[in-house]
């Protein structure tokens, strides 16, 4: 008799991981992939929520939106572009060769209860890096690697504007699988091919049919919940025509502190500066984030400041993100709504009401003109 055939089992595109059961699921998923998951951290200062790679120590944190969104994930906030070395030429000792390594290292990764609009960050950031004049390799092999599996928000605050800007706490574009948060547990669901890895490796049973309900209830509760108020309609139009109208400006960001919190947590600012550092014949090329925020981000070597006041920094911010991008990008708003520049900044400079203001100010002057 032939032993009778270990019967494979069948890939589930629909299961659920018991709230107790989510870091057994993790560690057995950090074996195949690079696992990030929101942590919270408590200090002196208070207490922030940030991506971190999943350890069996960690307590994933859900039910806020992270303080800082997962960019650095595909976007490290330093990273080593290549490594090179001058050596002599054995063969001319008056001329010298350089060697250069390359340091790509896109190893595949999880990033696992992001929310929509942090995707969506992804998805408006790939139009530079991926779609426009230049590819930017890096951050190719990086996105290419990693997949998102994306918690349908239940948690918006006051700063949340998504639905304004085309996406809302149930919006699934550019993840590969939902997350449904259930009061017992997490049901999850792949949305394209690149989730069965995922699905399969977790080992969980598919979820009961009340399970099931339960987590379309939340789905259907997410996708008619609308977030934000704010008409981006005519923002293009609006920024380019107050763009000499400094009174408006100086209005909305007097109070400016130049301090770049709102670059440094917006999941759609991707600024950066390139530095190298070289030690004797070896050096490395180094790319850092950067904020249009700062005075010297625009400084020309000659001195001169094309944007010397926080006047026209801000405008540069707001203008970049409501006008200059839809303009380049076919209408994309370069926000996803996430609030947490608004949350952030200290000066409590809330860039929905500058958006606003700057439409309102020209409405008045062409009625006016
Ligand atoms: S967070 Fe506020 S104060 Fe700081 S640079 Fe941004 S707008 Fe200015
Ligand atoms: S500008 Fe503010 S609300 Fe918009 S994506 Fe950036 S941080 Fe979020």
């Amino acid at each position: 008799m032939t032993p009778a055939k270990k019967a494979k089992k069948k890939i589930e595109e629909k299961i659920f991981i018991p709230q107790e059961k989510l870091n057994e699921v993790l560690e057995r998923l950090s074996k195949h992939f690079r696992v990030w998951v929101p942590v919270l951290s408590s200090s002196s200062n208070g207490w922030t929520v940030e991506f971190r790679p999943f350890t069996i120590e960690s307590e994933p944190f859900f039910t806020r939106q992270s303080t800082m969104p997962p960019k650095s994930v595909i976007l490290p906030q330093g990273e080593t572009l290549f490594q090179y070395e001058y050596v002599k030429n054995s063969d001319d000792p008056s001329k010298q060769d350089l060697i250069l390594k390359e340091t790509i290292n896109a190893e595949k990764t999880l990033v696992f209860g992001a929310r929509p609009c942090d995707v969506r960050g992804f998805v408006i950031c790939d139009w530079v890096f991926l779609r426009g004049l230049y590819l930017d390799v890096y951050y190719k092999s990086r996105r290419e690697n990693t997949l998102f599996a994306t918690l349908v928000c239940q948690d918006a605050d006051d700063a949340c504007f998504c639905s304004s800007v085309g996406g809302g706490p149930g919006d699934m574009e550019g993840s590969d699988i939902r997350i449904t948060s259930t009061s017992e547990g997490f049901v999850l669901e792949g949305l394209n091919d690149r989730a069965k890895e995922v699905i399969s490796l977790c080992e969980c049973d598919p979820p009961s049919e009340e399970q099931s309900r339960d987590a379309q209830r939340i789905q259907e509760e997410a996708k008619n919940r609308i977030i934000g108020s704010l008409d981006v309609s005519g923002s293009v139009e609006a920024v380019k025509g107050q763009f000499q109208n400094m009174g408006v400006w100086r209005d909305i960001a007097e109070s400016c502190l130049s301090c770049g919190v709102c670059t440094y947590v917006c999941p759609t600012c991707y600024c950066f500066t390139i530095t190298d550092e070289i030690q004797g014949l070896k050096g490395e090329r180094l790319r850092s984030w950067d904020s249009c925020m700062f005075h010297q981000y625009t400084q020309e070597a000659s001195g001169h400041n094309p944007r010397p006041t926080k006047l026209e920094r801000y405008r540069n911010r707001l203008g970049h993100k409501f006008c200059y991008f839809p303009l380049r990008y076919g209408g994309v708003i370069a926000c996803c709504g996430c609030g947490r520049c608004i949350r952030s900044c200290p000066v409590s400079i809330d860039i929905r009401s500058a958006v606003e203001r700057v439409k309102e100010v020209h409405s008045n002057a062409c009625v006016c003109s």
